[in-house]
């Protein structure tokens, strides 16, 4: 089959051209991880459209040097602006300092050294090469988050890439006979270009599905957590607390849950706005869970009712807590507030090795409402 290596990097520049035209449109609006990756592709695209604009004007000249400089620079910015991009879908701060450092020795060197082919191409390529090796290795670091297969594709994908790009840097400084031009049709070339190809169509899927990985640990905590208070909605918190039951019975341990209501709620909205509202309620979230033990698993109920679920903790810790909760909201509300806030609870133990978490619940709103019944600011034993 006949093929050059011009064909091949030109079918290379238009398909990254397309990646830097389709992803931002497919993608919609995205986060600061997304944005990075696509401006990284859309960057390379560039520096790929300047490369191979520098070998039609006249070699050497300084539309050449320019040409070829800005073009080395997008080609290694963009690699940097997607390893800041790996960076956060690994659930990592997006630092990427080696990266970007290399993309910029690399951009002023290869300004200075043009004129010597052999010291550009070593240079230019040798960087490049250790550029891919720090990306790859830091994507094959263990990431903080849940990261699906996609990130070994990259792996692969950018270890190849650096195994040519290396060859052609040693090649190309050191056996500069052997290696004329960048269109010259030596195995190195075509390996090059093919592996480019194969990189450019794995870089798309693997930006997709990193996208996606991190969309779907969105949703789940969206699923999970009270989008006011940052504590579990009721859902996640059955689904835990049934767990916590189980283990509790299975190894006769104390299981105690306490269910609060916040005292006067809708006159605070009324007197004060419901934004206040919102306040008052994120504030007791937070006041929860500093009175709270590691363990305990809180939950906003539904409107201003919260529950706790203590596992080992018999009458006394619970009823510790609870005097906890109340010495915090005494001192810190009317700081934090204005105002002091208060609330009612009731406290359900663990009576028997068949008791369940409905049974439980009907037991801790039953003491709750004689709470209530009782003059509010209370807590009463089921
Ligand atoms: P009680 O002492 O008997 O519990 O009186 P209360 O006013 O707290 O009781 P009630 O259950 O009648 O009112 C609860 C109020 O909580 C009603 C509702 O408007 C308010 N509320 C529920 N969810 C939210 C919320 O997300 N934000 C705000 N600001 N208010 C909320
Ligand atoms: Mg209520
Ligand atoms: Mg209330």
């Amino acid at each position: 089959m006949p093929t050059d290596i011009a064909s091949l990097l030109f079918v290379l520049t238009v398909s990254m051209l397309t990646m830097a035209v389709a992803l931002p449109w497919v993608m919609g609006q995205v986060n600061t991880a997304a944005r990075r990756a696509q401006l990284g592709v859309i960057l390379q695209a560039a520096g790929w459209v300047l490369l191979l604009s520098s070998g039609l004007v006249e070699q050497g000249a300084w539309l050449d040097r320019s040409l070829s400089t800005l073009s080395m620079a997008g080609i290694a910015g963009g690699l940097a602006l997607n390893a800041l991009a790996f960076d956060l879908w690994c659930g990592r701060m997006a630092l990427a300092r080696a990266p970007t450092v290399i993309a910029v020795m690399l951009t002023v060197g290869y300004c200075i050294g043009f004129s010597s082919y052999p010291f550009r191409v070593g240079w230019a390529n040798g960087l490049l090469a250790l550029q891919m090796l720090m990306v790859a290795a830091t994507l094959a670091r263990k990431p903080l988050v849940p990261v699906g297969r996609w990130r070994w594709l990259l792996v692969g994908a950018l270890a190849a890439q650096m195994v040519v790009t290396a060859w052609r840097g040693v090649l190309g400084a050191f056996y500069t006979e052997a290696f004329p031009t960048f269109l010259t049709p030596h195995p190195v070339n075509f390996a090059f270009a093919i592996v480019a190809n194969s990189t450019a169509v794995l870089s798309l899927a693997g930006i997709l599905l990193a996208h996606r990985d991190e969309a779907a640990r969105a949703l789940e905590r969206l699923a999970t957590i009270d989008g006011l208070t940052g504590v579990f909605n009721r859902r996640a918190w059955l689904a835990q607390s049934k767990v916590d039951l189980a283990t509790s019975v299975r190894y006769g341990h104390p299981l105690a849950l306490l269910m609060i209501d916040l005292d006067y709620f809708k006159k605070i909205n009324d007197s004060l706005g419901h934004e206040a509202g919102d306040q008052a309620l994120q504030f007791f979230a937070t006041a929860l869970q500093k009175a709270g033990r590691t363990g305990d698993v809180i939950c906003r109920y539904g409107g201003e009712e919260f529950c706790v679920l203590m596992s080992h903790a018999d009458h006394a810790a619970t009823r510790a807590l609870d005097q906890r909760l109340r010495a915090y909201l005494a001192e810190m509300s009317p700081r934090k507030l204005g105002y002091e806030l208060s609330y009612s609870a009731g406290i359900a133990m663990r009576d028997s090795d068949r008791d369940t978490l409905e049974a439980m619940l009907r037991r801790a709103d039953e003491a709750l409402y004689s709470a209530k019944a009782q003059g509010r600011s209370r807590t009463v034993d089921a």
